[in-house]
């Protein structure tokens, strides 16, 4: 079976019109089709050589597999086969990754050079061995108070949305420390990324959803009107998922700290303040930080990725456990509360060193001002793109932006084309699409983030894409969208059948 065949068995929802029937191979050009490898099997074919070592079947029960069906290559079809697979992955390595949200910014190669010294050492190896990484956390922690403005940081949270998981839960734990227990409802605004409702839900809160106003920002009288005894907390973005700055910040922190509530602070987007604004100036109690968008760090797929969550002098003593202590002579593990109040452990051990250790080279090899200068830049970026499709596309909310520039599907109207439609057609360009349809206050949304690491050059000649489809979008050329992406190896997938009834699994046929 030739791999066009192996292909076409296993994607059969695909529409005949695409592509490979063109050439013998399936190939176009140097693109190269790939099958599974298991599609790719010669049985008992081996890049190595076995020994017919007898394995006594006596000592195992008699429970010794046969075999474990192994696909049969040789050395360099596994080689090419795992060679072609990278090379379908887009990369941030590969070209601009507009994603609003996500951050995903250029990895300096530094870092990878410096996470490889730490690549080597274990977690269960003696405190006294691994003095050098525990000082790497320390000072981690030390940038991160100094560029929040908080007194403490929980390092050990995963993620972003494990770091929220963190802080409700120390938030939880605080209330119940003061008898509070009865708070059930966290604030979330309308606008808000999905892990937020999510983690509150899962602390057992019940959600109660803040509107926006017209401004894209908070609607502070809703707000005030559904602050009460009841709520433990608020869990607010800032800049908001809308790409702006919430203004009214500092009168909402006082506001939820008047009726006992505690004020979470969604930093994922502490990029576009960061070295500019100390979120701890503004009244919150707890914030995690994504270091895998914020500090560089590769990331995407579900990880990997670093969470640490900074928290106010009410909040630092619920923190998880374990966590780095200097002590006279070095540095040691907190394993095992002393007061009773800590939340216990998120994690096995003390954090995602590799990501550690990427993000602590990257603001040491920016230092100060230049941290500053990537929120200045990552802003400048993102009004750029806004100020120059003015007349082409459709803002959601008045200019300027911070970090990311949000669009609406205002400027399709009447064509026929939809913001799906039109990502689509961006992929023929040559571009991972932005992000889509989020946030869910804004109709169509498109949300547009460069980050501070595109050149002008590459903001231009994305930003004469964009005018170039808008420009079709707005004669009716629905067919070039309707047909796109026409230059993918694989073109429109059935999505609503890939998610219901996902193949995951190969089998034999
Ligand atoms: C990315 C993001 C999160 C979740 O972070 P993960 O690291 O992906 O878990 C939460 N809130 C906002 C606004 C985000 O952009």
């Amino acid at each position: 079976m030739s791999h066009s065949q192996a292909l076409s068995a296993t994607h059969h929802h695909e529409t005949p019109s695409t592509c490979h029937a063109e050439t013998f191979t399936g190939n176009k050009g140097l693109r190269l089709e790939e099958a599974l490898i298991f599609e790719q099997n010669t049985p008992g074919l081996t890049g190595v050589d076995w020994s017919d070592e007898k394995v006594n079947d006596t000592y195992l029960g008699g429970v010794r597999r046969k075999t474990i069906d192994l696909p049969g290559l040789s050395e360099p079809q596994v080689i090419r086969h795992y060679t072609r697979l990278s090379q379908k992955n887009y990369s941030i390595d590969a070209g601009l990754y507009p994603l609003g949200s996500c951050t995903m910014k250029h990895n300096p190669r530094l870092n990878e050079k410096v996470a490889r010294m730490f690549s080597d050492i274990h977690p269960l190896q003696p405190t006294s061995t691994v003095q050098g990484a525990f000082g790497v956390i320390d000072e981690l922690a030390r940038w991160l108070k100094t560029l929040t403005g908080m007194p403490a940081v929980a390092m050990t949270p995963a993620a972003g949305a494990h770091g929220e998981l963190c802080g409700i839960m120390t938030i939880k734990a605080a209330h119940e420390a003061k008898s509070e227990g009865h708070r059930t409802i966290v604030l979330v605004p309308e606008s808000a990324h999905g892990t937020n409702p999510a983690t509150a839900a899962l602390c057992g809160y019940s959600v109660q959803s803040i509107p926006a106003n017209n401004r894209g920002r908070v609607d502070v009288a809703a707000l005030k009107a559904a602050l009460n005894s009841n709520v433990a907390a608020i869990m607010l973005t800032n800049p908001n998922t809308c790409g702006l700055f919430e203004n009214d910040i500092i009168e909402i922190a006082k506001a939820v700290h008047e009726v006992g509530a505690f004020f979470y602070c969604d930093g994922a987007n502490f990029n576009a303040i960061v070295g500019k604004v100390r979120p701890g100036d503004l009244g919150i109690d707890c914030m995690h930080i994504n270091l895998h968008k914020t500090f560089s760090t590769p990331h995407g797929g579900g990880g990997p990725g670093a969470g640490p969550v900074v928290l106010s002098e009410a909040l630092a003593p619920f923190m998880p456990l374990p966590y780095v202590v200097t002590t006279n002579t070095g540095y040691e593990i907190k394993e095992h509360p002393t007061t009773g109040l800590n939340i216990g452990r998120l994690k096995g051990f003390h954090g995602q060193m590799g990501m550690f250790t990427r993000a602590l080279s990257y603001m040491m090899s920016h230092g100060k001002d230049g941290l500053k200068q990537v929120a200045e830049d990552a802003v400048l970026n993102a009004n750029y793109i806004q100020a120059c499709l003015k007349n082409d596309m459709t803002a959601a909310f008045e200019p300027p932006c911070m970090h990311e520039a949000l669009f609406d599907d205002n400027f399709l109207k009447g064509t026929g084309v939809t913001t799906l439609d039109f990502a689509k057609a961006l992929i023929d360009e040559g571009y991972h699409p932005m992000t889509m349809y989020f946030p869910l206050v804004v109709s169509g949304a498109l949300l547009i983030e460069p980050t501070e690491c595109e050149s002008k050059e590459t903001l231009d000649q994305f930003i004469g894409a964009l005018k170039y489809l808008a420009g079709q979008a707005k004669q009716g050329n629905t067919d070039f969208f309707h047909e796109a992406p026409r230059h993918t190896p694989r073109r429109r997938l059935d999505e609503t059948k890939a998610a219901r009834q996902p193949v995951l699994r190969w089998r034999k046929s």
